[in-house]
């Protein structure tokens, strides 16, 4: 006999309560548009590198499982980022599935992670997939990091895991350093003992990185990614750190997460390095400019390390951060409203820094548009 139940009842039944209640990760429709919503680089590679690397895929066993380890990408690595050789490096499918690894390992009942807000969205997704607790500690105003509320947070919660983005994804900033010991201090003392991973993602366009903090602590582990270099469609992220955290890590990698065209790509990529790196170089100098010239529009933008900036619309303005979004779309400019994501982010907007030619066009549209 058939069941006479319905498909959705048949879901509700069997879907968690906290899986059916979430949203997907939005990712807006970009066919068409300048895209300035995702902090990727826009810029490509030179003809001759491009025909060496198509040479290259040619190549790729497509019939084979990839190397388990990928040790070409990882030698690469090393070498490109100076990983010291007591270290080890751990691969995922962007950092997001290190996230994920992270908080798998970590996910005895009731652990906590624990991160400020506004931040990386996904540390919240994650927790709440993997059925962890999450707590966000608001930073201060000038999104510095309110140490007070993240040590007693630290205090209540027993975090098994805090995340510190360096820069902050959506702020842009780096934190006090000191901010920063006091917090990995608190995060292993007599009472508590947590993991802490500092999240580089935007370290091609920051000016302090956090490595050597590994020889400090034993309870840190560093975090990276080749998404925000240039290379986002490929999905290559990784993490830094003593080898006992990472044989931990490596049991909860399904073997195969990085297929052999990303291999072969990033082992490539790697060993041209110096382009992605002067790309870096290129964007740094064209968030200097837009920030100059979004200054200028009568804007609010604040002051950024990463490859983006964050801009509030001044409550003087005639307009909104919302209604500026709507119309830079419909001139076909995608940025990021971040407006009612947090009581902080209130009427701000986020501009990924484009070539000189996509910012142009960015910055002649809002001429328009705020001067219409
Ligand atoms: N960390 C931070 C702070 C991010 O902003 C992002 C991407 N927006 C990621 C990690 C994930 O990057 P990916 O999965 O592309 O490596």
């Amino acid at each position: 006999m058939t069941s006479s139940s319905s498909v959705s009842t048949l879901v509700e039944q069997l879907i968690r309560d906290d899986i059916r209640a979430l949203q997907a990760y939005p990712v807006g429709d970009a066919s068409g548009m300048v895209k300035l919503d995702a902090m990727e680089n826009p810029y490509h590679w030179p003809e001759e590198m491009v025909s060496q690397w198509q040479q290259l895929l040619a190549e790729c066993a497509l019939n084979r499982y990839p190397h388990p380890k990928a040790p070409e990408v990882v030698e690469g690595l090393r070498r490109m980022m100076n990983v010291p050789e007591q270290y080890e490096v751990l691969l995922g499918n962007g950092s997001d599935e290190i996230i994920q690894l992270l908080a798998m390992a970590v996910a005895n009942p009731g652990a906590t992670i624990l991160a400020p807000e506004p931040g990386f969205v996904m540390y919240r997704m994650i927790a709440t997939f993997i059925g962890l607790n999450y707590v966000g500690v608001t930073l201060n105003e000038d999104f510095s990091l309110d140490t007070p509320a993240m040590l007693s947070a630290i205090e209540e919660h027993k975090p098994a895991l805090v995340f510190l983005a360096q820069p902050n994804n959506p702020t842009g900033n780096l934190w006090a350093e000191e901010d920063l010991h006091q917090i990995v201090q608190a995060m292993n003392t007599d009472s508590h003992t947590g993991l802490v991973v500092m999240d580089e993602a935007y370290l091609p366009f920051s000016c302090r990185d956090h490595l050597s903090w590994l020889d400090q602590y034993p309870h840190i582990l560093v975090m990276r990614t080749l998404s925000k270099v240039g290379l986002a469609g490929l999905r290559l992220g990784f993490i830094i750190g003593r080898p006992e955290w990472l044989n931990e890590l490596d049991k909860v990698r399904m073997p195969y997460n990085i297929n052999v065209l990303t291999q072969a790509s990033a082992a490539f990529a790697l060993e041209h390095y110096s382009v992605l790196e002067q790309q870096c170089q290129t964007l740094c100098d064209q968030r200097t400019r837009l920030y100059q010239a979004l200054e200028a529009l009568g804007l609010e933008p604040f002051e950024s390390q990463a490859n983006f900036i964050l801009t509030r619309i001044p409550a003087t303005s005639q307009t909104t951060a919302r209604a500026l979004f709507e119309a830079l779309k419909e001139q076909k400019i995608l940025v990021k409203c971040l407006d009612g994501g947090h009581p902080l982010l209130k009427e701000c907007l986020r501009f990924t820094v484009g070539s000189e030619d996509e910012n142009s066009q960015l910055l002649a549209a809002l001429t328009r548009i705020l001067h219409a």
